[in-house]
């Protein structure tokens, strides 16, 4: 039985002089692990990139960036339904998660103290319906399928009843973080099966990160998904002492690969207060990423570079004489997709405002930070 761990002074493998230094920063910030992520954690190395996942560290309290840097709380239309772009919505279910990765850009909204989380299934179908231009539809949080089978089962059958919604996506870490979620309980495969038609899937998006989290139970979990007519995809944040390193990056994405995941984004981490000290230089990072990307067999090479900005997604293409170049991938104004934009290279700019370029008016697209 997998056992949830929300104190750290109550955790088994944190000394109380530990948990005493550590408690402003689990204050602050929600502190969340369980007892099967633990286990995989090498708890004599204090750098174990597990470990920098779950584990609170004192330099969480060392910046001043903004809690809410991508504005996300002002962009509810109900409570729970975000509007990210004209066609696509957010539909945030829960702020839980079965362990609360540090590098979070949604850490400071899971304190359980912001109305974040969704109205009931009737309520975002009658909304839908009232907006027949979103046809994609990302159910999020916190973590979707920590939630009871029902609950899950009535709001996939709400979202499918809406003609208009062509696209559901699935945001889950809980498959690395605790898999027993799904190896536990067949009616919740099936339920994700049996919402997912052929021509019409239920997407999961994945969010393996490190090697070690491709244990066999985690491998099984996505295999029984899968096999029950799941697509799936993952998304990698990049993330200091991670896996900031081509080969550790490379063998995450050749993994997802074989596993029968589509390798969708690398993220760049945004400026979420409490995250700098995780977050990898945009320059650094696209080279990692390039090195990365050549390690990989060649239908692995799907996934792209990128970072978010407040009202759009936007790529990094690459770092060339002196120059780093972007391209908005998805914007919530959709005359701005495909742009291509660049700016003096900085060895230390981590996200898009640190740039010379953009504080002096010359970063002409309205996408926000
Ligand atoms: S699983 Fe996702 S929502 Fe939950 S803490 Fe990690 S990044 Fe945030």
């Amino acid at each position: 039985m997998v056992q949830y761990r929300n104190r750290l002074d109550q955790h088994p493998h944190v000394s109380p002089d530990e948990a005493e230094k550590l408690a402003d920063v689990s204050r602050t910030f929600a502190f969340r692990t369980n007892s099967y992520y633990d286990a995989l954690i090498n708890w004599d190395d204090p750098d174990d990139p597990l470990r920098r996942i779950v584990m609170p560290m004192a330099e969480e309290l060392l910046d001043n960036l903004d809690p809410d840097h991508l504005h996300e709380l002002d962009d509810h239309a109900i409570p729970g339904v975000q509007r990210k772009y004209e066609s696509q919505i957010n539909l945030l279910v829960t702020d839980t998660c079965a362990a609360i990765c540090r590098y979070c850009f949604r850490k400071t909204q899971l304190n359980g103290d912001e109305e974040v989380t969704t109205a009931s299934p009737e309520k975002v179908a009658a909304w839908l319906t009232e907006h027949p231009e979103v046809t994609s539809v990302v159910i999020t949080g916190g973590e979707p399928l920590i939630l009871s089978t029902p609950r899950i089962d009535a709001m996939l059958a709400a979202i499918r009843g809406v003609e208009s919604v062509t696209d559901i996506r699935i945001s889950a870490k809980i498959f690395a973080f605790n898999p027993h979620r799904i190896l536990d309980d067949d009616t919740l495969v099936e339920s994700l099966g049996r919402h997912s038609d052929d021509g019409n899937r239920i997407w999961i998006g994945h969010h393996f990160s490190h090697p070690r989290e491709f244990t066999p139970e985690a491998v099984e979990a996505v295999r029984r998904v899968r096999n029950a007519g799941v697509g799936m995809l993952n998304n990698v944040p990049m993330v200091r002492g991670v896996n900031d390193d081509p080969v550790v990056l490379a063998e995450v994405m050749n993994r997802v690969y074989g596993e029968g995941m589509t390798n969708y984004y690398v993220y760049c981490l945004s400026a979420v207060r409490g995250n700098r000290s995780l977050t990898v230089p945009l320059s650094e990072a696209y080279r990692i990423f390039d090195a990365a990307r050549s390690r990989l067999t060649c239908s692995a090479r799907t996934g792209k570079l990128v970072i978010q900005a407040e009202r759009a997604n936007i790529g990094i293409l690459g770092v060339d004489d002196g120059r780093i170049v972007f391209q908005v991938w998805h914007a919530r104004d959709p005359s701005l997709e495909g742009r291509i934009f660049s700016f003096a290279e900085n060895a230390d700019a981590r996200f898009l405002n640190e740039y010379a370029e953009f504080h002096h008016g010359t970063f002409e697209l309205d996408v926000g930070h």
